[in-house]
């Protein structure tokens, strides 16, 4: 088809799209061709997913997924597209090397400003992978400007995910695909256990020792401790004590080891805290963000770090970081970032997660007696259906597109991280909708 330049420009019919995407496109950790066939979605508007053509008698369905914790705001928000628009007059992208621009600055004293005291300092990347990748080489490079040079390897505790690039997946949960698949390819890193579960739950004594001795042990080698504070997200929807994020400050301190939040997922007010961090009381050396950071419109990403970081790095034997995506510090993603970051705090953030939390734990009350389904938990604007058993995903999204939503199910659970902007009728329909794809997935 490359040949032809113009058949793109005529709409595509459904059945030609889905042929040529099953037969041409990669999809998130898909074969090639494609197995199953994806939805297709036309048009976005507040919190409502367009299709195509009908699936299981529906036109329209409510995203119960944020589109991967991302469209905080909804879809088509008109403050945003006017951003993007304004933007897009001005100019779309320029080099970063040697120019700067008013959206990136603007957008970096801001995320300074809103973020843990301590945080100055701001790298913009292309995607949280990458964000972590930056936040992995600050490390690195700071303990070799130190003449360190030992200090290279990573902690992190198992049950988590940092993305897909090699470094992030050095430091994924070790358990299930892509250790075993590259075994011998990726870094070996420190592992301690998973922290026990429970938001609210009373710190576990002997796990903080655990944290401590593994920091201990291993102080030498390791350059940073790399963990996403209070909710591990891809790898399992897992909630924890704030305690252990402030034990593992602690540990660092002690012994002279970095400390790197990956808040990529739990940014901008989805736990119900504006940052994980915040529930913690704790400034990282380097916090990562990305997802939610544009409110979904763009791919954004940002790591963070302190002067101590910096000036280690800057003072050292190769005093710059050398990182330098083509497209860093994008105009057009900044200022989206910048207006949806402005959409946030000029609301009432705090308000509208909380009230999304009260319509989660309504709706999903008692779903521990269904079938299959062995616990519930909520946090923030997060529900979670944890199953017996592995989710049977195209079951599971067909009962939930009965009910007019979108949802993902994964592993062994079915989950939903809604839009802040989601109604309560809205709200409402996902959870009925998370309990029956419980039922039949
Ligand atoms: C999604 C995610 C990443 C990776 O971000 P991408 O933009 O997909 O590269 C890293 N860390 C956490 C905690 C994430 O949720």
């Amino acid at each position: 088809m490359g040949h032809d330049s113009h058949a793109a420009r005529s709409p595509l019919d459904t059945r030609e799209l889905l042929d040529l995407d099953r037969r041409h496109v990669w999809h998130p950790y898909g074969p090639m061709p494609g197995r199953a066939a994806p939805l297709v979605v036309e048009s976005a508007s507040g919190v409502r997913l367009r299709l195509a053509e009908e699936f299981c008698g529906r036109r329209e369905l409510v995203d119960g997924m944020s589109s991967w914790w991302s469209a905080v705001h909804g879809y088509n928000h008109p403050v945003l597209n006017e951003a993007a628009r304004a933007q897009l007059e001005s100019m779309s992208h320029v080099m970063f090397g040697g120019l700067t621009h008013e959206p990136a600055v603007r957008l970096a004293k801001r995320l300074v400003d809103i973020t843990p005291a301590g945080l100055e300092h701001v790298f913009l990347a292309d995607s949280g992978s990458v964000s972590v990748e930056v936040a992995v080489k600050m490390c690195l490079q700071y303990w070799r400007s130190q003449g360190r040079g030992a200090k290279r390897r990573l902690m992190t505790w198992r049950g988590g995910y940092h993305g897909d690039t090699w470094q992030p997946m050095s430091v994924c949960d070790p358990e299930g695909g892509m250790h075993e698949l590259w075994s011998g390819v990726l870094p070996r890193q420190v592992f301690a256990d998973a922290p026990p579960p429970g938001f609210g739950a009373a710190p576990d004594e002997a796990y903080v020792r655990h944290l401590r001795e593994t920091v201990g042990r291993h102080a030498d080698e390791l350059a940073a401790v790399i963990v996403e504070p209070v909710v591990q997200g891809a790898g399992g929807m897992r909630f924890h004590s704030p305690a252990y994020v402030r034990a593992l400050r602690e540990a660092c301190d002690e012994h002279d080891v970095l400390l790197v939040l990956d808040e990529i997922a739990t940014g901008f007010g989805r736990t119900g805290a504006l940052f994980a961090a915040d529930h913690a009381g704790v400034t990282p050396d380097v916090m990562c963000l990305g997802k939610a950071l544009t409110g979904g419109y763009l791919t954004l990403a940002a790591a963070l770090c302190t002067p101590r970081v910096a000036a280690g790095i800057s003072q050292g034997e190769v005093p710059v970081l050398a990182h330098g995506p083509t497209f860093m510090g994008n105009p057009l993603a900044a200022a989206v970032a910048d207006a949806s970051v402005g959409l946030l705090l000029e609301g009432d953030w705090a308000a509208e997660v909380r009230r999304v939390e009260e319509g989660l734990r309504t709706g999903l009350a008692g779903a521990e007696e269904l079938p299959g389904v062995t616990g519930v938990r909520v946090l923030g604007a997060i529900g979670v259906l944890q199953l017996g058993h592995e989710a049977d995903m195209a079951a599971a999204t067909r009962a939930a597109a009965r009910h007019g939503v979108w949802l993902r199910p994964f592993r062994d659970m079915v989950y939903a991280m809604p839009p802040y902007v989601t109604g309560d009728e809205d709200l409402a329909a996902v959870c009925a909708a998370m309990r029956a794809a419980a039922a039949e997935g």
